[in-house]
């Protein structure tokens, strides 16, 4: 899947990250501007995905570098889920999405782009999102500048996320 339009000024795209990106977001508290984060709670944090399926596209990571989500801890993956409801939450009422595909791509085989540090994804759906490009070319044409969407999640972000720090 190719991608036509993506005006993301961030380190996340920039910076060549060495290691687990996932993790490099973790210890990167201060870059959270560049790197697209929405929130940070004790388990987990919330970020805008580099390569966005459709705009509004973020996940829900653990702080905990791992491959397997029945290794994390119960209160972990409590967090997550919850997050995950807010988040759903947030992108039905601040971008109007239609639907919602919530999900994890657990290990390469399943789709993971990042199989050693599990993440869920919230990809926002409109009706007609997959248009006549994407049919013929495998591509998607970005319509909303990502920057635009992150500000404006962000700033409603703790309006949704209940912090527990
Ligand atoms: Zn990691």
């Amino acid at each position: 899947m190719e991608h036509l339009y993506a005006p993301w000024r961030s380190a996340y795209f920039t910076q060549d990250i060495q290691g687990c990106v996932f993790c490099h977001i973790t210890k990167a508290t201060k870059e959270d501007d560049e790197l697209g984060v929405l929130f940070r709670d004790s388990h987990c944090f919330g970020v805008m995905n580099r390569y966005p399926y459709t705009p509004g596209h973020f996940m829900v990571i653990p702080y905990t570098h791992s491959d397997s989500i029945e290794t994390l801890e119960p209160q972990v993956w409590e967090q997550m889920s919850r997050h995950v409801r807010d988040g759903v939450r947030m992108l039905k009422e601040v971008l109007h999405v239609k639907g919602v595909n919530i999900g994890m791509n657990l290990g390469v085989c399943a789709g993971a782009g990042i199989a050693e540090h599990v993440h869920y994804h919230l990809v926002p759906r409109w009706q007609r999102d997959t248009n006549f490009i994407t049919t013929i070319a495998n591509t998607r044409v970005m319509g909303v500048p990502f920057e635009d969407i992150y500000e404006k999640l962000k700033a409603k972000a703790p309006e949704y996320f209940q912090i527990n720090l």
